[in-house]
């Protein structure tokens, strides 16, 4: 038994904690791990996954509805499982259970992790923390429910076995899971093609007043939140906006920017090739994520971001 399974086995009661505004990768590991201590006790060990609301095209997930948004259970938990988190403050509200609990244990793959416990596996290289579960729990526990939630982690952080991060361990995983019988079409369509109207109108906006910075190497475009009012688009539902982004001919960088307060933008990015490290650039605005695709928030005008971008950028690009 390794020592998540350990650590697993001696606590009596569980909770497991992800990052704000959930991802695939988040749902899908904090959601698979919860399948698999359900499958392996069964109601012998009180598990909850605590995360902010989440986008409902996961609701096909087992467990999705038992989801708590609560911050106010008065239980101090024997065992603490973060997944796929980097930082306390990506916690937010639910690290007030990180802190109580007895016991913390770490499950991530992002390069900027800054959580320091003592019992973690954190693997940079690693292209979602949901294949890090995989690998670490007992497979004879891993039904049907599991793998629909740990392929759906793997798919969506690796944008469907495309990005640089797969490797042919990931594609062995990936059939692994295949056997026991998930319907894979219909977990990609409901939870990353098949969109509403209103993200397709988000998407016509976002495209409609892109720009090129950088001298063409960097795409730029953002939603505020009367776009997304007058569209009545869940800011939930866009997080698909950054990667079409990226996928336009000749960029180096895609860049997108949401509001998610008064004039408080919340700030996407994905780069194209190897040389890039946006984990790097992003830490200097107190952000974090990958080589890859990274986040952080500023704090001002969409005029003043577009200008930090474009002269900031042209620096890395
Ligand atoms: P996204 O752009 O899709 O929000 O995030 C891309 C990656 O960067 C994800 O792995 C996400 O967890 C990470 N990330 C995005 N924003 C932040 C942030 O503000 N802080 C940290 N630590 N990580 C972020
Ligand atoms: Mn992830």
């Amino acid at each position: 038994m390794n020592l998540l399974n350990e650590k697993i086995d001696k606590a009596k009661t569980i909770c497991i904690l992800g990052h704000i505004n959930p991802d695939g990768d988040c749902i899908g590991s904090t959601l698979g791990l919860y399948n698999y201590i359900k499958n392996k006790y069964a109601d012998t060990k009180i598990v909850k996954v605590y995360l902010e609301e989440a986008s409902k095209k996961f609701d096909i997930l087992q467990g999705f509805d038992k989801i708590s948004h609560d911050l106010n259970d008065a239980i101090e938990y024997d065992l603490c499982i973060v997944c796929d988190c980097a930082s306390k403050d990506r916690i937010k509200d639910f690290s007030i259970y990180l802190e109580n609990a007895k016991d913390v244990f770490i499950i991530d793959h992002h390069a900027t992790n800054n959580l320091s416990y003592k019992d973690f596996i954190i693997d940079k290289n690693s292209p979602a923390t949901s294949e890090l579960v995989y690998e670490n729990i007992e497979k004879e526990y891993i039904d049907k429910k599991v793998s629909e939630c740990l392929y759906i982690g793997i798919a969506h952080d690796t944008g469907v076995f495309r990005y640089s991060s797969t490797t042919k361990r990931t594609m062995q995983i990936a059939s692994e899971l295949m056997d026991k019988g998930i319907d894979f079409t219909s977990l990609l369509d409901q939870t990353m093609f098949i969109q509403s109207f209103e993200q397709k109108k988000a998407y016509s906006i976002v495209i409609e007043r892109a720009k090129f910075l950088c001298s063409g190497k960097v795409l730029f475009s953002y939603l505020n939140d009367e776009d997304l009012e007058t569209i009545n688009c869940n800011k939930k539902n866009i997080d698909f906006i950054v990667s079409n982004l990226r996928e336009t001919e000749n960029i180096k960088i895609a860049a997108f920017a949401y509001e998610i307060g008064k004039n408080i933008y919340k700030i996407s990015l994905r780069s194209n090739g190897e040389i890039i490290d946006l984990s790097k650039f992003v830490v200097e605005y107190g952000g974090g994520g990958h080589k890859k695709a990274a986040g952080f928030t500023l704090k001002m005008k969409i005029e003043e971001i577009e200008k930090l971008l474009n002269e900031e950028l042209a620096k890395i690009v």
